[in-house]
């Protein structure tokens, strides 16, 4: 059984500057806490943290991760907070330990091999400190290797997520040493028969392969020898029961088939030895042509280098032999741990060119890093930078652009949920539409039969599958309204014309329709409700000009294409349209002499938006439906608008006597006003009423120079598009 003394001995044998005074504080910490906690195994608690912390001095790290590995289970398993160890050990141990109990607590439910690599992928994306990682593999790797004191299915689920989740995060940061004993561990606990029956194969013929790997070490040992190529191991050895039974299976044969067992490592000195001695193996064996790996020029994305190349003996046996330098071999063993050594004063403090490249690679990093010395000192990694991974109630991921939110979600898991999503309960919480997800997040959609999507939504989503949904939804809806808009004006300018239009011939409008390249008369129809093409033409095309009656009120047609509309608002005209309605935007609330444009509604008539608001960007993805309006000369008294300024002040007294009474000097009505505070800033909120744009720029003008004022700014509501038509 390991002691703590034990671990304070390799620490310090790598570092003697090591802070043991850290490790012993947290040692004697996760005794104080995991005190009469008792083991499957029946040895006490701290026997785990304390082979973990092993582990991890074994790995050569430093004291931060090796007194997490101490306290890695402290939070988990006991009443400890991580504040408490923020407070004991300060911030970066603690985020260690925070950081991989996260990780103890993502449910892990399924070995669907799709959503094993949403796992891997979330679980390293929630990691911003590679230590978590490699305390987390230490941890498991502790488990795994007393996983028979488990109950039976207990230690089939570790094993099982040990092999789908654990060990390809292993791989993938190049740690092979431990990926292999993840993976040799999980198999036997998994297929403890077959696992049995393999290795007992296996062993009948130790003794045999182990005379021939003899045979060929000291073959090659001395060809090495005598061309002065310098050797640093060379050492045979049989391939793990995992791998063999992994080829079994993909090619469908049986052991006896295997003759490749065995393989032969040789380590040496630099890159320029490695190509030596691949020459000298090929003089002295055959090669298998198209075996030849050279990971030395082309690396693999975790980092291994390597050459492999595999041979036929003398007695016609085919094996297989990895070439390395001494470098290369750590790295092959350790992976990204390898970088994690203990370094004197600041860990990562050195900028290495190579390193950087690699763990770039490693990380599959997409993008550049902008500073890399500063990426290091912050001890940051982020594998999945344009990603989220998020939870269904039911522990399947979804994997999301970051960014995404719960709509992105809702549609990611049907269009119908998409299309009356109205919320969603995140982690338990309910949290509105627009709300932005984050890894680990568990999502629970909310709907509510008969909702559906409004325009508004696309600025709240990043995934085109919503965008496209959402579009289709609102485009057949408009086009439904539109047709019901369009009949209805026509058939109004149909009868002004003293036309019935129910005995108009429908091959009429048919070759109307198909003169404006449209197949249907609902798509003319349509065509007019969205304001393409106006009623009146296509009354005049279907029509002989005989039949139809002059309307009535001739002296208004002189003034067609531009009157004034009937409505409360009479102060707006729209070109080229008759009888629409015309209602200002409440988003926006335009006033006289502001720069305006008009948007056909679905069947409320046309809104009328300030050019400068928020909405109309969004109005205008449907750029057929705008139209131009103006305002009407009126000799009418000046009506007035309803104005919210937002003004900002100073924190003091008297600041809003001031602005009243400065804005009640200018001859302005206040309709309200109301003061909030805090941070140093006062905020006056007040609506005034205002003539017309002059009016407006003067009020902002002497409110501007009452002394305290910070800033006016005119508020215009940001509302969904349903509100603002
Ligand atoms: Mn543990």
């Amino acid at each position: 059984m390991i002691r703590f003394e034990d671990v304070v001995d390799k620490v310090r044998a790598y570092s003697p500057e090591a802070d043991i005074e850290l490790l012993r504080r947290a040692y004697v910490f996760s005794a104080l806490e995991h005190k009469g906690q008792i083991r499957h195994s029946g040895e006490p608690y701290l026997v785990h943290p304390l082979e973990v912390a092993n582990l991890l001095a074994e790995q050569r790290l430093d004291v931060v991760a090796i007194a997490a590995g101490l306290l890695h289970d402290v939070v988990e398993d006991t009443l400890t907070s991580i504040n408490k160890i923020r407070d004991v050990f300060g911030a970066e141990v603690a985020h260690v330990v925070e950081g991989v109990t996260k990780l103890g607590a993502i449910p892990f439910s399924t070995s669907e091999e799709r959503q094993a690599e949403n796992f891997r992928k979330m679980l390293l994306a929630m990691v911003d400190d590679v230590r978590v990682i490699l305390v987390k593999l230490a941890d498991r790797l502790h488990n795994m290797r007393t996983l028979d004191h488990l109950p039976e299915q207990r230690g089939v689920r570790v094993a099982q997520e040990t092999l789908d989740i654990y060990a390809p995060i292993a791989n993938r940061l190049g740690m092979s040493k431990v990926k292999n004993e993840l993976e040799e561990l999980a198999y036997r606990a998994l297929e403890p028969q077959a696992y049995e029956t393999l290795r007992q194969k296996v062993e009948s013929r130790r003794k045999q392969m182990e005379a021939v790997m003899a045979e060929l070490e000291a073959t090659l040992t001395s060809k090495l020898h005598e061309a002065q190529v310098p050797v640093i191991s060379l050492e045979g050895r049989i391939k793990r029961l995992y791998s063999i039974h992994l080829k079994l299976k993909r090619q469908r044969i049986d052991l006896d088939q295997v003759y490749d067992l065995i393989a032969l490592r040789v380590i040496t000195d630099s890159v320029k030895d490695c190509y030596a001695t691949l020459g000298i193996v090929h003089q002295t064996w055959s090669p298998i042509p198209g075996r030849i790996k050279d990971f030395i020029a082309m690396p693999r994305p975790n980092g291994y280098r390597a050459l492999h190349t595999s041979v036929v003996s003398e007695h016609g046996m085919p094996f297989e032999i990895q070439i390395r330098a001494e470098d290369m071999h750590r790295i092959a063993e350790e992976g990204i741990a390898a970088h994690w050594k203990y370094k004197e004063g600041r860990v990562g403090a050195e900028r290495d060119e190579q390193y950087f490249k690699w763990l770039r690679q490693l990380l599959e990093w997409q993008q550049e890093v902008r500073d890399p010395g500063e990426f290091i000192q912050s001890l940051k990694i982020d594998l999945y930078p344009e990603e989220v991974y998020s939870f269904t109630p039911r522990g399947e991921v979804k994997a999301l652009p970051r960014g995404a939110t719960v709509i992105d979600f809702a549609y990611a898991i049907h269009t119908d949920i998409g299309h009356q999503c109205i919320g969603a309960r995140v982690n338990g919480k309910l949290v509105p539409i627009r709300h932005r997800l984050k890894n680990g997040d568990i999502v629970e959609i909310v709907t509510q039969a008969g909702r559906s999507p409004s325009r508004d939504w696309l600025a709240h989503i990043v995934t085109s599958r919503a965008r496209q949904k959402i579009r289709h939804f609102i485009n057949a809806q408009e086009k439904q309204r539109a047709l019901e808009i369009g009949r209805r004006l026509f058939e109004k300018e149909a009868r002004h014309f003293g036309i019935n239009p129910k005995t108009l011939a429908a091959d009429a409008l048919t070759k109307v329709s198909q003169e404006h390249g449209l197949q249907k008369v609902d798509d003319l129809m349509a065509a007019v409700g969205y304001g393409k093409v106006s009623a009146r033409h296509v009354l005049q095309k279907a029509v002989p000009a005989e039949r139809l009656r002059e309307p009535e009120q001739p002296g208004r047609l002189a003034s067609m294409m531009r009157r004034v509309l009937r409505t409360g608002e009479d102060r707006i005209t729209v070109r080229g349209a008759d009888d629409l309605l015309v209602f200002c935007a409440r988003c926006c609330n335009p006033i006289r002499g502001e720069k305006i444009v008009g948007y056909i509604t679905r069947g409320k008539g046309v809104s009328v938006h300030s050019a400068t608001c928020r909405n109309v960007l969004n109005l205008m993805y449907d750029p057929e439906r705008r139209i131009e309006v103006e305002w009407a000369r009126s000799e009418q008294a000046p009506a007035t608008y309803a104005v919210l300024l937002n003004v900002i002040v100073e924190d003091r007294r008297g600041m809003l006597a001031a602005v009243s009474s400065k804005v009640s000097g200018i001859n302005t009505n206040i309709r309200s006003m109301e003061a909030t505070t805090g941070e140093g800033r006062g905020r006056i909120d007040m609506t005034v009423e205002i003539n017309d744009l002059k009016h407006l720029q003067k009020v902002i003008t002497a409110i501007k120079g009452v002394p305290g004022v910070l800033d006016v700014e005119r508020v215009t509501r940001h509302v969904g598009v349903r509100a603002a038509e």
